[in-house]
Order: structure tokens, then C-alpha cells, then sequence
């Protein structure tokens, strides 16, 4: 029997039995606790000790921040999984791929130190509708070096001015795999793969971009370690953000480096089959649940996702997104958001996106009681829906 301490937020009673019936879905946040059951069903061979003398000095016995077989393992990863190129490329490691995103957009952007002049700042762009960090960071950060510019396809005729447009695939919010918007001699490219695993989408093709970054959050679902990396084509780009990640945290955790690789180990131990499939499996259903209900909508639709080969499983996969872009179709529905909180569900609004608040976010990322209490409140939003219709 749990203690009454342990239920969840929704739940009461002595064995957590009783429901809340005001409790909110809280479909808001990129937590990937669906991961869960698969660490707790691995957890000795994923378990790491570490002695009090172990790991204390600041940098490895090659004097880097960056052990040298993790990075073997993640090019090792990469291979099985097919969904990035790592010959020729440096690698940099970053506290989750948060950290890298402002390094890279920090390398990407004209020196102020290499000319005599000073070169105007670079401009940074998302098509629509883009992760809100890129912004948030880029305005935080404030620096003479760039400037967060929004909307790339608001950029397409801006071909003699320093630009550094985020390509993401698969793309947060709606899972779809973006291509960049704008090419030129002074577009810069930075490619976010928090996505591009099995789990989430179809591998059609190894990557093989000039400034790749990933992470271990969306991967194993490891968020809480904070750890990702950065694949470089270019010497002086690596150099710049090497050169940042060193002024500003002299590299990464040493205990984070050790627990991210014995999280590789695990999930490469029968080439990535397990973990893949199982989170793969997991999103699907959750996506042929959320179809199912909105179907029966005429209130609320979602983004399209087609089905596509996919060279890791060798097969045509079914779509298996992280988050539902749910769009509110009726007219007088214009802010979607309040129309789901008034539903009790809590997503993310459409307008930090940078789209109408037409538009909101929910997370198919956590943990099962979280899904399903989701799947439970659009129900009975779509039953009251029809009973007044
Ligand atoms: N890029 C995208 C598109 C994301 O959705 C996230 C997390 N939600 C990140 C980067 C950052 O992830 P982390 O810092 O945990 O690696």
C-alpha cells in the first residue's frame, strides 16, 4: 500500500484510488518520463557507483573536458542508428543541447575580433512555429553579436545580410522534419536533432549537416542530466564553441560524461533494438489515441503526419510524435489554450510558438498517468462538445 504522500497529483485515498475530480491534465512541458518503465525494467545494467575519490579533477587525463570514449560511443550510436554522419566531424559536449544552442549561434555569428570593422549583427531565425527557446535565449543573451529575428520565411529575399537560421527535425511543436528556408553565402544553419531518434520519426537518411546538435534528453529520456552534443563540421565553428563552452562552465559535469555513457552502453547493447522499439511502440499508441478522439471532433483538429520508411526498423513506420499541435477550429475559439484550460487540460500556448493562440501544444512525452488523464479530459471536452452540438 502507498503512503498517501505518494499518489499522484491527482489521485487521494489511502491507496491512491480515489480521483481528484478537479485535477488538471498536465499536458504542458518536454519531460519524457514515458521512458520510465524501460530504466526501471534495465536498472542494475544502467546503475553506476561512484567513490568519493572518483572523477575530481576538472579535466581528463588528456587534459580535455571531453572523454574521448564517450565520444567513441556516440559516433558508435549515431552508425547503428543511421540518423547522422560523424566522419569528419568534431564533437562538443554541452549541458543538454540548451547550452550548445547559444554556443552554436555565438560561433556561427561574425566575429567582432577578426575585423577592423564591426560587422552588424547576425540575424537569428525559426520558421514557424519554432521551440521558444531560440528566442528567449537569443533576447537573454543580448549581445552586439546577434539578434533573434523570428520568422524565417519572413527572411527568404535578405540574401546579403549574416543570417543563422534553427532547422528543426523533427520540429517542436509538430514533429515535422523541417528543411532549411534560407541558402545563401551568409546563411549559417544549425540543425536541432532533439528528435531525430527512432522514437519520434522515421530515420529516412543519415544527417550530414555542417552543425548537428543532439541530446541524451529526448534520447533516453535522461532530461535531469543535462547533457548533449554538438557535431562540427568546420574547424574554426568548433573552435568558437569549445572556446565558449570553456569560458563559461569549463565543460561538462565529469559525473553527467560517466552517466551518459553507461546509459549508451545499455541502449547499444543489442544495437538500440530495445529501447528504440519500445519508445517507438509507446508514441505510436498515444498518437492512435489522440487521432481517435480528436477525430471525433469538429472542434479541434491536428497537425498531419505521414507515414514514412524508416532505414533503422527497414520498414514504413506509423507516425509517433512528441507533441500534439492541436489547432481550435471554431471562429470564436481564438485562444485554444483557455478553450483546453476551461476543458482542464493545461498545454503550452500556440503564440510562444510564434503563431496564432489558435494553436496550443500538448506533451505526449510523460509519464503513462499523465497520457492518460490527457486522453480522459479531451474525452469527456469532445462528449460535451457533441452533447451540445
Ligand atoms: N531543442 C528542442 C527542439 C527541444 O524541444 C529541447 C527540449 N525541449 C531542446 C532542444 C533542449 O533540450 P535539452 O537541453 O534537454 O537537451
Amino acid at each position: 500500500r502507498l503512503p498517501v504522500c505518494e499518489c499522484n497529483s491527482c489521485f487521494s485515498g489511502p491507496d491512491c484510488s480515489l480521483f481528484l475530480h478537479g485535477c488538471l491534465a498536465d499536458a504542458d512541458g518536454g519531460d519524457p518520463l514515458f521512458l520510465e518503465p524501460f530504466w526501471m525494467n534495465n536498472a542494475e545494467s544502467s546503475a553506476i557507483v561512484v567513490a568519493g575519490w572518483h572523477r575530481m579533477s576538472y579535466s581528463y587525463e588528456d587534459h580535455s573536458f571531453i572523454s574521448m570514449q564517450l565520444q567513441n560511443h556516440i559516433r558508435k550510436l549515431h552508425l547503428i542508428t543511421g540518423n547522422a554522419v560523424t566522419e569528419n566531424r568534431f564533437i562538443v559536449f554541452g549541458a543538454g543541447s540548451t547550452q550548445l544552442l547559444n554556443a552554436a549561434v555565438h560561433a556561427l555569428s561574425p566575429s567582432r575580433n577578426s575585423s577592423s570593422s564591426s560587422p552588424s549583427p547576425a540575424r537569428v531565425v525559426a520558421a514557424t512555429p519554432f521551440y521558444p527557446l531560440y528566442e528567449a535565449q537569443t533576447d537573454y543573451f543580448e549581445s552586439v553579436e546577434f539578434e533573434f529575428e523570428g520568422d524565417a520565411y519572413l527572411w527568404r529575399n535578405s540574401s546579403s545580410m549574416n543570417m543563422v537560421e534553427f532547422v528543426t527535425a523533427p520540429n517542436n511543436p509538430d514533429g515535422q522534419l523541417n528543411k532549411p528556408i534560407l541558402k545563401g553565402p551568409f546563411v549559417k544553419t544549425i540543425y536541432d536533432h532533439a528528435y531525430f531518434w527512432p522514437h519520434f520519426t522515421p530515420i529516412p537518411a543519415p544527417t550530414d549537416e555542417d552543425l548537428m546538435i543532439f541530446s541524451i534528453s529526448k534520447l533516453t529520456g535522461h532530461a535531469g542530466s543535462r547533457f548533449g552534443w554538438a557535431l562540427i563540421k568546420d574547424e574554426v565553428v568548433y573552435q568558437r564553441m569549445n572556446d565558449y563552452m570553456q569560458i563559461n562552465t569549463m565543460g561538462v559535469s565529469r559525473d553527467t560524461q560517466l552517466r551518459a555513457l553507461k546509459l549508451m552502453k545499455v541502449v547499444m547493447e543489442d544495437g538500440g533494438r530495445k529501447i528504440f522499439e519500445f519508445g517507438y511502440n509507446i508514441m505510436k499508441n498515444r498518437w492512435e489515441n489522440l487521432t481517435n478522439i480528436i477525430s471525433l471532433s469538429n472542434r479541434f483538429s491536428l497537425q498531419e503526419i505521414s507515414p514514412d520508411y524508416c532505414t533503422f526498423f527497414k520498414k514504413s513506420r506509423a507516425p509517433s510524435p512528441a507533441y500534439a499541435w492541436v489547432k481550435c477550429e471554431r471562429e470564436e475559439d481564438e485562444d485554444c489554450y483557455e478553450v483546453l484550460k476551461a476543458g482542464k487540460i493545461i498545454g503550452r500556448e500556440g503564440r510562444l510558438f510564434g503563431v496564432e493562440a489558435r494553436f496550443v501544444r500538448l506533451s505526449l512525452l510523460k509519464s503513462q498517468d499523465d497520457f492518460d488523464l490527457l486522453l480522459h479530459r479531451l474525452n469527456q471536452l469532445i462528449i460535451s462538445e457533441q452533447l451540445s452540438d
